[in-house]
């Protein structure tokens, strides 16, 4: 059966027996499900035959674009060598050392020991265990709260859903574990008003330690916050905020996590979101771009500093069978190195990346329904705002973010809708002309959403 006549098939069961992550299954009452089906460099392809610009990524993942022959003979010759081997218990295979040894050339400096996961939650749940672990190892079992921030997106299992500052999230099965505490976000346009930037960071930032403060330091393991928030609408913070936090952790003696699932691997236009900011985090997660979303891997990586208390503190009781998964570190090892062989980060960070803010910047002062541009390098957020003089959003029931994502979608463009801000972050192989193309479709979807309301 072809493809076409395939779908509706596709439609129907898809309804009767599968699950959705983040979806109201009545949506499917009245409407089928979007079934992608093939991918090749920035587009994807559906069941009914569309070629889309996936502005997205993914979920922020494919930086090296679809179809990359490396990544796919790197998985092929590995399940041919070894399909399968473990790393509990003194084993190892090649390509999680080689992994390892890489990630320990690439990742900020001093970070430099490796523990892997499968995905970003799990990665964050490692975090917790292992901040946990360091402080009880040093007589300090008390330090056991994390502190995260509103709107922060950590992932989805128990703990990171905890780790996280997403109150549908928390809400859903009473899901928000005792020790996670969360303070404000760093968001000028919405929360900044009469300060500076560079005065509203400092007072974003001392939200953490007002938050210490009230928590006693002796309780407090963590601060975790991403470089830039991306589920939480594409945050990026003034620059006065992450020193400030920085300095705040070293003077109450509390780990800073920088969560780098979505900001890791060139997508700021540096390796690292902490390279763009200048944070020296203690601890460090990344998944997606690990392999470009080709294949579920996720690692942390530890400083020298705090690997070293962990190394003296005994069995570390903790892993996943597919930690280290050998298919997957191989596919993670091509995807780094076709990174570096084409100057991807480089490009990201010299060409694309600042003409891509040009272009959308264009847009944001031009646009009558666009407040404010955010982001850095690949990764950009659109506030959708009814009144722009005083930046007035729109609300959730008017549904600006919802209108505007449909009118992107049925206009060929993948952008996501997060809080009535559009939210874009391409594959990193994305070239000026499909940069033309990806404003050219974003800029109708926003007119025809202006329509909508004028
Ligand atoms: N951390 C951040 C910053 C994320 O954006 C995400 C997912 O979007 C996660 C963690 C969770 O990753 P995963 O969905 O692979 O569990």
């Amino acid at each position: 059966m072809s493809e076409l006549q395939n779908k509706n098939s596709w439609y129907d069961a898809d309804k009767a027996h599968h699950i959705h992550p983040f979806m109201d299954p009545k949506y499917f009452d009245k409407n089928h499900v979007r079934v992608i089906t093939r991918g090749e460099g920035v587009y994807i392809w559906d069941a009914e035959g569309n070629k889309i610009l996936d502005g997205m990524a993914g979920l922020w993942c494919v930086n090296v674009g679809y179809g990359r022959q490396e990544l796919i003979d790197a998985a092929n010759e590995q399940m041919k060598n070894l399909a399968y081997y473990n790393s509990f218990f003194q084993s190892s295979t090649p390509t999680q050392i080689e992994l390892a040894e890489k990630l320990a050339t690439i990742t900020p400096q001093g970070i430099d020991h490796f523990f892997y996961a499968n995905s970003g939650s799990e990665a964050n749940d490692t975090v917790i265990r292992m901040a946990r672990h360091y402080w009880s190892i040093q007589g300090k079992p008390t330090k056991r709260i994390f502190i995260g921030r509103h709107l922060g997106y950590h992932g989805s299992t128990l703990a990171a859903t905890s780790l996280g500052g997403m109150k549908g999230m928390h809400d859903m099965g009473g899901s928000l574990l005792p020790e996670f505490e969360h303070i404000m976000q760093p968001h000028w346009y919405t929360l900044g008003a009469g300060l500076t930037p560079e005065e509203f960071g400092l007072k974003a930032a001392k939200a953490l330690e007002d938050k210490i403060l009230e928590l006693g330091a002796d309780n407090v393991a963590a601060f975790i916050g991403e470089p830039i928030q991306g589920a939480g609408g594409v945050i990026d913070p003034p620059s006065t905020y992450w020193p400030e936090i920085q300095r705040i952790c070293k003077k109450y003696n509390i780990l800073l996590v920088a969560d780098e699932v979505i900001c890791g691997f060139g997508r700021t236009g540096n390796w690292f979101g902490s390279d763009t900011y200048n944070i020296k985090p203690d601890m460090m997660p990344m998944a997606k771009g690990l392999s470009s979303g080709y294949i579920p891997i996720a690692a942390v990586g530890f400083s020298k500093e705090v690997y070293s208390v962990l190394a003296e503190g005994g069995h570390i009781a903790h892993g996943y069978t597919y930690s280290g998964h050998p298919v997957a570190c191989a596919v993670a090892l091509a995807n780094i190195n076709l990174m570096e062989r084409d100057g991807i980060v480089e490009m990201v960070r010299d060409d694309t990346g600042p003409y891509f803010r040009k272009s959308l910047q264009q847009l944001a002062d031009t646009h009558p329904i666009v407040g404010e541009l955010r982001g850095a390098g690949l990764v950009a957020g659109l506030q959708l705002v009814k009144d722009k003089e005083n930046k007035t959003i729109f609300t959730s029931e008017e549904g600006a973010g919802l209108i505007c994502r449909e009118h992107c979608i049925q206009h060929n463009l993948i952008m996501r809708m997060v809080d009535q801000a559009m939210v874009a972050s391409p594959p990193l192989t994305i070239t000026r002309d499909e940069i033309d193309e990806f404003t050219e479709k974003a800029k109708i979807g926003l007119d025809l959403t202006a329509q909508h309301f004028g």
